[in-house]
């Protein structure tokens, strides 16, 4: 049976940078299941569905063929052919994700989606549920945290990398707004699982934090 670790934690917490580089390193597929909400979002906001529409979106998401993809330069993300990949990122899709992310149905499809993924071999999975839902019985099971502070701080560099200019505070309360969505939302909350390693990134190089990783998976 080959290696599954399972990489939760709050928006800018890192994760997906640390994920897509340990699976690199180990030699297994990664997913990014944050894209897959986003995917889902832009989808329906491009059919200017209602998002509140749970059966609207559970059809729109049942009937999509999503696909992810990394190479070199990053994770790709395709909607029914489309590429994606950059506008799944905007501030448009990242304000409305957590509508849909909270529709336990929606969650349900993704969800399926995602444990195939794994089934297909090793996986360095990241999100919000992975180890307390998408994969319970993961190899390794990593809570990745970070001050507010520095959490606003590296996503304010991203967005502005992607040409979004943004004001740090307002990012720093949206992030906030985001977490707390994720943690109180009724299906599959933002939480750690039982048997989560906690790694607090804070002050931590992204190298740093690849190796303590790496570490986890050789013990
Ligand atoms: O990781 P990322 O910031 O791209 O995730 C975007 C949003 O997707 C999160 O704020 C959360 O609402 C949702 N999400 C989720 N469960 C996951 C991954 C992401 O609910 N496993």
């Amino acid at each position: 049976k080959r290696l599954s670790v399972a990489i939760d934690g709050p928006a800018g917490a890192g994760k997906s940078t640390v994920a897509r580089q340990v699976a690199k390193r180990l030699g297994l597929t990664y997913v990014d299941t944050g894209a897959m909400y986003r995917a889902i979002t832009w989808k329906a906001l491009r059919h200017r569905l209602d998002l509140t529409d749970e059966s609207g979106v559970i059809h729109l998401a049942r009937h999509t063929d999503l696909r992810l993809s990394t190479d070199q330069k990053g994770v790709g993300v395709w909607v029914d052919g489309e590429d994606v990949t950059e506008a799944i990122r905007t501030p448009e899709v990242t304000s409305n994700v957590s509508v849909i992310a909270g529709q336990g149905m929606v969650r349900e499809v993704l969800v399926e989606k995602q444990r195939e993924m794994a089934e297909q071999g090793g996986v360095v999975m990241d999100g919000r549920d992975i180890g307390t839902h998408v994969l319970p019985d993961a190899d390794v099971k990593v809570f990745l945290t970070a001050s507010i502070d520095e959490r606003a701080q590296r996503r304010y560099q991203e967005l502005m990398r992607r040409g979004y200019p943004v004001d740090l505070d307002r990012l720093k309360e949206e992030i906030s707004q985001r977490d707390e969505k994720d943690k109180s939302r009724e299906h599959s909350p933002l939480r750690p699982a039982k048997d989560a390693i906690h790694v607090d990134t804070t002050g931590l190089t992204i190298e740093e934090v690849i190796q303590a990783i790496l570490d986890l998976c050789r013990t």
